[in-house]
């Protein structure tokens, strides 16, 4: 039987931030348009949906700044909330809320939800009608079939009876997959020996981990802010006698940063004064125009260690709640000194993020275990570790991050598009064509930011693929027809605002706007080296991807909306003003009036 098949004008795979927002702004300038939203998980959301929370995952972004423009979340009472950052429930509801409540035609976007998984994205070139062909997995049935399973390096949903295929057939394509919903899941020598319970971070939420009398002991495997999450919990959990281990490997980026979200302020928090131009100039950032303050703060050696002194402040409140050196000896004992970090939250070389709980080292440090070095292998309930111990183990919990999602295009097709793939897949023309525009954008930013020259110590974890080469972090070099968008693959300091504003830049140019101006294919060419170049520079380990600019967000929205002339509203905040969604939403109205007067609406 040949598999079911329908036809449409735009799909949007994904249900998170970027999904729901990016289907939302499309429908606002198409609204007849024949839209659906393809996501494996049950509930919209994303990392937030309520198939992935769990109680200990808290926001690291605030109320006020955590929202779309175009709808306003419940305030969550004082007993939800740590300071202004608020337990993940609140963000599910509210996005469901959000996909229930934006119409258009008649439909919202739930209505327009279907549950896929999808295997497969081939091109069409000969038919720009038709040009994109999505092959999924129907999971339309199977709403209690949720974990994520790894097999043979694959990670699918579980499904416990038979699943159909389904294509869906689309002349635009929004990818919206996300750069956290691909567990990495490590493999270990004899692993299916173990016999005890393996969780990733992404499935936490799903088991009942925490109230399994049996476990006495427990290990948790990474460095970063999903590991400490899932270890402050299995603390908080369980009686003082289980025994707790945190597993870092020796050869990684070593162990996280975790800044206070407490920090002084003269806003109402630090995350909102991040959402400030005066913040966004601080930083050494790509998107600064040159002009006489760049050359105070960033090329003179005054201003240089005025930066340098601001994220030297945050380190050492960091470092002091932390007090890693002087907890005692017991606690040295347990490895608690090896968790201290570097190098320096500046550089974000290795995994870290916001540090909710005020007891949080207290409790690690009287409880935890730390070990520096790998597992090598396992045997029943035991992890055989690289330093030659060997500690008993009822359930491994692992904090490794995420691989990419999108599997589901071919290596060719990958590399056509300027998706990170296997660099044996380009030629070597353009091998040669981008070690030359990259190298000439790496003169270029370490002359404009002299502080990246000289980096710590450091180890740098390189990606065995090439970086994306996206414009604007968002669309394809070589796509004649405007025809495909990636939506938050360039990350930034607040996922929700970044995708509300790669939004506006993306409907902008799938629809053609004749605002939204683009330049030559050879400036374009040179941006995306200068992206590439600047992100792996600024951000060592984390920006290797050329896709990352975390304390650049106001920078980079500002030029998105630049780019869409729809930048005045966002502009009028002045230089001390924290943007908000709304002056997002402000931007957007200057985008669809236009529009509307365009069509004589
Ligand atoms: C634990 C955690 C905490 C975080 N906290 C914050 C925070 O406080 N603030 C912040 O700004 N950012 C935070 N982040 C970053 C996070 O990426 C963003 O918050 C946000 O979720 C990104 O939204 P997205 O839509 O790009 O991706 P996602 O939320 O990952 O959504 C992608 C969607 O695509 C679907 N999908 C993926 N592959 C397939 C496939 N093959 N077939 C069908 N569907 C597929 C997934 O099911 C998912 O629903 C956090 C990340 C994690 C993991």
């Amino acid at each position: 039987m040949s598999p079911q098949q329908e036809d449409h004008d735009a799909v949007v795979i994904g249900a998170g931030f970027a999904g729901l927002i990016s289907a939302h702004r499309y429908l606002d300038l198409h609204p007849k348009a024949s839209v659906v939203i393809l996501d494996r998980n049950v509930h919209v959301g994303g990392v937030w949906s309520k198939d992935r929370i769990y109680p200990g995952f808290y926001s690291q972004f605030v109320l006020g700044i955590s929202e779309y423009s175009d709808l306003k979340m419940r305030k969550p009472p004082r007993e939800e909330c740590i300071g202004e950052c608020f337990r993940a429930k609140w963000m599910s509801d509210y996005l469901q809320e959000f996909a229930k409540k934006m119409i258009h035609d008649g439909k919202s976007l739930q209505d327009r939800l279907r549950r896929a998984e999808i295997v497969n994205v081939t091109r069409d070139q000969s038919d720009e009608r038709r040009q994109w062909r999505i092959s999924c997995r129907d999971l339309t049935g199977h709403e209690y079939d949720r974990t994520l399973t790894a097999r043979d390096g694959e990670v699918h949903v579980g499904v416990s009876g038979r699943v159909s295929t389904k294509i869906y057939i689309a002349q635009k394509l929004i990818v919206a997959t996300g750069e956290f919903s691909q567990p990495n899941i490590p493999h270990f020598r004899d692993h299916t020996k173990f016999g005890a319970p393996v969780i990733h971070s992404t499935n936490f939420g799903e088991t009942e981990f925490l109230s399994r009398p049996e476990i006495k002991h427990v290990a948790v495997l990474g460095a970063g802010k999903s590991s400490a999450d899932m270890l402050y919990m299995t603390l908080r959990s369980f009686s003082p006698d289980t025994q707790v281990h945190w597993i870092i490997r020796e050869d990684g980026t070593g162990p996280g940063f975790f800044a206070p979200i407490d920090l002084p302020s003269p806003y109402q928090n630090t995350i909102e004064s991040a959402n400030t131009l005066a913040m966004g100039l601080i930083q050494p950032s790509m998107w600064h125009d040159d002009g006489w303050w760049v050359w105070l703060l960033h090329r003179t050696w005054i201003g240089i260690w005025l930066v340098s002194s601001l994220f030297g402040a945050i380190d050492t409140s960091a470092k002091q709640r932390a007090n890693y050196h002087s907890r005692g000896r017991q606690a040295k004992e347990r490895g608690f000194d090896k968790l201290d970090y570097s190098p320096g939250i500046f550089w974000q070389n290795s995994p870290g993020g916001m540090l909710h709980h005020k007891d949080f080292w207290d409790v690690v440090s009287a409880r935890v275990i730390v070990h520096r070095a790998h597992i090598k292998s396992t045997s029943h309930h035991t992890l055989h570790l690289s330093d030659e111990t060997s500690i008993s183990c009822d359930a491994l919990l692992l904090g490794t991050g995420w691989t990419t999602s999108l599997t589901f295009f071919s290596d060719e097709l990958k590399a056509e598009l300027g998706l990170p793939h296997d660099p044996t897949f380009c030629s070597s023309e353009q091998k040669a064509e981008w070690t030359t525009l990259e190298t000439e954008a790496d003169k270029n930013v370490l002359q404009r930011f002299p502080i990246l020259s000289n980096p710590p110590l450091h180890t740098l974890k390189q990606p065995r693929t090439t970086p994306y080469r996206l414009y604007r972090g968002i669309a394809p070099l070589y796509d004649r027809t405007r025809s495909i968008v990636f939506v938050n693959f360039f990350l930034s300091g607040n996922m929700i605002m970044n995708a509300e504003a790669q939004a506006i830049w993306a409907t902008a140019y799938l629809s053609n706007s004749p605002h939204l101006h683009l330049p030559s294919l050879e400036e374009q060419k040179r941006d995306v080296a200068m992206q590439v170049a600047w992100s792996k520079r600024r951000y060592l380990s984390i920006g290797q991807l050329g896709n990352f600019a975390g304390f650049d967000s106001i920078m980079y929205w500002d030029m998105l909306l630049r780019d869409a002339k729809a930048e005045g509203p966002w502009r009028a905040r002045g230089t001390w003003g924290v943007r908000r969604p709304g002056d997002l939403g402000k931007a957007w109205r200057v985008v669809m009036e236009r529009a509307r007067k365009r069509s004589g609406i």
